[in-house]
């Protein structure tokens, strides 16, 4: 716990929630307010310490711990039922765990936000299944996830900065769909909607990007391009990336990076990509098979 959240008394409690809910007022870009609120400086984008949630009784996550820093890339690993969605729900709000500790930067008390205002706070979600607006081209939606704090009716009657237009041709650049910009998103390959629903993340600058089975269903060539943009985007951002394809594991982690491999909702191993291909235990419930 940090020394904010510390304090007691309803007076720190009061001045936590108004400064909460300056944060999350709309939330789109351009708002520099949650960057300045966010404290990052302790090097933690993000911690979770004994977190529990049950199901009927079934333990989904078991005491599970972990952090990820500023600028890393993690990729999560382990069986299905792990535990692995399940974390990413009680992260962005979705599931409220049992008990245990979830905190963004050094001082912001995940477990006291709700969805949306995680959502404003600069954590962005990847879901296995891409969710872009089909009848919409690229660039529309591009469009609006810039202008997420208007309506859709309103955000494409709303004309782009210059400095917005710039970002969106970065933005299309980045996730290789530069030429396809005119079309209709429901026409993209499915490895391209998950590119453009990442682009949709990107263009609200997360801090933390959470990214769940981001490359199954796509072809090998996508695969190998969604390494290289994850390898582009670490260090800007902080990503977790839950994954069951091994070679897009090795790309990612470069022989040098942490990975972690969850089992029945805890932490089974954490290490070297090598290294936790070794251990019995991880072999035993996980690559074995
Ligand atoms: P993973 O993503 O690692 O495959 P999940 O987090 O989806 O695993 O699931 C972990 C366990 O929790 C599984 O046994 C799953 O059936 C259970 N579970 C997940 N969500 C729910 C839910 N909403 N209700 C009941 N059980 C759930
Ligand atoms: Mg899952």
């Amino acid at each position: 716990m940090t020394p904010d959240l510390m304090e007691s008394g309803a007076r720190a409690r009061a001045a936590y929630d108004t400064r909460i809910a300056a944060l999350t007022q709309g939330g789109g870009f351009g708002r520099p307010v949650a960057d300045g609120e966010v404290v990052f400086t302790q090097g933690v984008a993000l911690y979770l310490d004994a977190v529990t949630v049950s199901f009927d009784g079934f333990k989904a996550l078991n005491a599970l711990s972990l952090t990820i820093d500023v600028g890393e890339l993690r990729c999560i690993i382990g069986p299905n039922g792990a535990g692995k969605t399940t974390m990413m729900d009680c992260i962005t709000g979705k599931t409220r765990p049992d008990s245990g500790t979830i905190s963004f930067g050094s001082n912001i008390d995940l477990l006291r936000l709700k969805e949306p205002q995680i959502a404003g706070i600069g954590i962005g979600r990847k879901f296995q299944k891409p969710t872009v607006y089909e009848p919409l081209t690229v660039w529309q939606n591009l469009e609006l996830s810039l202008k997420a704090d208007r309506g859709v009716a309103a955000s494409l009657f709303h004309r782009l900065s210059g400095e917005q237009r710039d970002r969106l041709e970065e933005l299309l650049v980045l996730i290789h769909l530069k030429d396809e910009a005119p079309r209709t998103a429901g026409l993209l390959s499915h490895g391209q909607k998950q590119w453009l629903e990442i682009g949709m993340l990107l263009a609200q600058d997360p801090k933390l990007l959470l990214l769940d089975e981001p490359v199954a269903g796509m072809t090998d060539e996508e695969t190998e391009r969604t390494a290289e943009l994850f390898l582009t985007l670490e260090g800007r951002h902080s990503l977790v990336v839950v994954e069951h394809d091994m070679s897009f594991v090795a790309a990612l982690t470069e022989g040098r990076k942490k990975v972690t491999v969850l089992h029945e909702g805890s932490v089974l191993a954490e290490g070297l990509l090598a290294e936790v291909q070794a251990n019995e235990k991880v072999v035993e419930v996980y690559l074995g098979r």
